[in-house]
């Protein structure tokens, strides 16, 4: 190991930080995971928290429960708000950097919502994620909320057509899985998972329980129930190598989800 890091840091010496040599160096470094044992599990915001009471308090209720058993990372969508604030701004040509601060802005209110829904159980809502008192509210009281959303605000990287940001929260919640290298990464939505097509616009459609990414896109799917980014962090990922997609409308699931059963629609890297 000492060999292979004095070799690194020479490498990192002399050459650019994208030669081949010194990536595969570097990635032959020990796979280090900051949070193994937590779950990070995704709010819909349109999906579920636009749905008020009726979707969120038995979800709460579920995620009281499950928390003694699980260590949890509830991270928000944005929903209907960001949808209305994307059409506003798209409509008076503002880019995308700053639709991805509006859309922000919504899964921050998710998340005080959720917070505030929590607060009596001994959750809080944390202002971003990355790591500040992530580590000891998950050692106290198994689990912490956060905005879905991925901080690049006006950095966004533009998308190749139109203004609206392509990582949005389904994507900012998966970067929070991946980088921590959590146990696993949950969506929980309005539908069972993923079907051939959407559910709410089109009469056939069949169930697909598990299906890896490349088959997704081969069917034409990769723009559909989850951010079509998504998929490719997933394909690349070093610790989260598959997401499950779940009804959170149905009591239950999430439980089971935590637990490793096969309820929803399990996506694959390969
Ligand atoms: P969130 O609330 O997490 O942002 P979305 O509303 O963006 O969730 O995504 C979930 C929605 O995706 C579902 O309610 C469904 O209408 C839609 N959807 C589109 N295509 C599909 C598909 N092929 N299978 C399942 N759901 C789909
Ligand atoms: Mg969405």
């Amino acid at each position: 190991m000492a060999n292979s890091t004095a070799e690194l840091e020479e490498l990192l010496m002399q050459r650019s930080l994208t030669d081949t040599q010194l990536l595969s160096a570097a990635s032959a470094a020990a796979d280090f995971r900051i949070l193994p044992d937590a779950t990070v599990i995704k709010i819909g915001g349109q999906s579920i928290i636009d749905r008020g009471r009726s979707a969120v308090y038995p979800l709460i209720d579920e995620i009281v429960a499950v928390r003694k058993a699980h260590k949890l990372l509830i991270g928000t969508g944005a929903g209907t708000r960001a949808r209305h604030l994307y059409s506003i701004a798209a409509g008076l040509n503002l880019p995308a950097g700053v639709l991805s601060q509006l859309g922000a802005s919504v899964a921050d209110q998710n998340a005080a919502i959720l917070g505030q829904l929590l607060a009596k159980h001994g959750i809080s809502s944390v202002e971003g994620a990355g790591l500040s008192a992530v580590p000891l509210y998950l050692t106290e009281v198994n689990a912490v909320v956060f905005s879905g959303m991925p901080p690049y605000g006006l950095w966004m990287l533009p998308p190749n057509d139109g203004v609206i940001p392509p990582y949005r929260t389904d994507a900012g919640c998966f970067l929070v899985a991946e980088q921590f290298g959590c146990k696993a990464m949950i969506y929980v939505k309005d539908e069972d998972g993923l079907y051939t097509a959407n559910p709410k616009t089109s009469k056939h459609v069949t169930f697909i329980p598990k299906i890896s990414v490349d088959e997704m896109k081969a069917k034409g799917l990769h723009d559909s129930i989850l951010e079509f980014p998504v998929l490719d962090l997933l394909k690349t990922a070093h610790y989260v190598h598959q997401v499950q997609i779940i009804n959170g409308l149905v009591p239950g699931n999430l439980t089971r989800a935590l637990a490793g059963e096969h309820v929803g629609t399990i996506i694959t890297a390969s």
